[in-house]
């Protein structure tokens, strides 16, 4: 079953000039992928296209089989989540638990259920004991979890990361690779990961997409991408610490 299909997809900023043209892919349910590309390669504008924050020139997005254009941002935000790269460009509210309910409390959802579902998800992201703290007691790692917990809280089918671990240390890098694992594994939730990261796009995705000059230069498994020249090269692939 498709999660995710993009269809000859086109985008420009400024006419004539496109930063993405003829993407084409599809994400099946329940799978693990890798989005990789140079700096300006394109990444952040199709996670953005893909959210339905922008609309594409041409080509079309379907999440599920709907057209995401079609999607109020009620449903949009049940299909799909985006957690951008900083926790400082996600989190506005002092306190962890305002914060995780934000999304529920502006949908008007009852009290007793955002109480409920940002419990479940504060439990289900190690971050339970932590309800009542404020957020600036807490570590990178942490707030990277708390900016995933308010994207989870709200349900989505698919989840985009982008750089989940860009800052971290080999502890939280770790920690937060084992829970994406783990949500995708055991909760079924489609993930999409945009990184630089080599070590990362080996040891959890079984596929990548190469993004070069906006334009899709391979789909392809990790080791295959890697032993292509070529590929390797335009996906600027970096070599972490990991194993140093
Ligand atoms: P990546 O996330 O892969 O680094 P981006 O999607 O951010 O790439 O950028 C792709 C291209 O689009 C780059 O050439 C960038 O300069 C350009 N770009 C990004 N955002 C805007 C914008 N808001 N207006 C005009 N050009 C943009
Ligand atoms: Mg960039
Ligand atoms: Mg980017």
């Amino acid at each position: 079953v498709s999660a995710l299909k993009v269809e000859d997809l086109y985008f420009s900023y400024v006419s004539g000039r496109p930063v993405l043209q003829h993407i084409h892919f599809d994400i099946k349910k329940g799978e693990m992928v890798s989005i990789v590309g140079k700096n300006g390669a394109g990444k952040s504008t199709l996670s953005n296209l893909i959210c339905g924050f922008y609309k594409p020139g041409k080509g079309r997005i379907l999440l599920n089989g709907e057209d995401v254009a079609s999607l109020s941002i009620k449903e949009r935000g049940e299909k799909i989540g985006l957690v951008m790269q900083s926790p400082n460009q996600m989190i506005s509210k002092p306190m962890i638990y305002e914060e995780v309910a934000l999304g529920l409390t502006v949908r008007g959802v009852p009290e007793e259920e955002i109480k409920e579902r940002v419990y479940e998800t504060l439990k289900i992201c190690g971050l339970y004991p932590f309800r009542n703290w404020p957020v600036s007691a807490l570590s990178f790692g942490q707030k990277k979890r708390v900016s995933i917990a308010s994207i989870l809280v709200m349900n989505p089918e698919v989840l985009i990361l982008d750089e989940p671990t860009a800052g971290q240390d080999y502890r939280h890098y770790t920690e937060i690779m084992e829970f994406l694992k783990d949500i995708n594994e055991n909760l079924g939730i489609t993930v999409i990961m945009i990184t630089h990261d080599m070590h990362l796009m080996l040891e959890y995705t079984d596929r990548a997409i190469v993004i070069a000059d906006g334009n899709l230069i391979a789909d392809d498994t990790p080791a295959r991408i890697l032993t292509n020249e070529i590929i390797a090269d335009k996906a600027y692939l970096k070599k972490t610490s990991l194993y140093d």
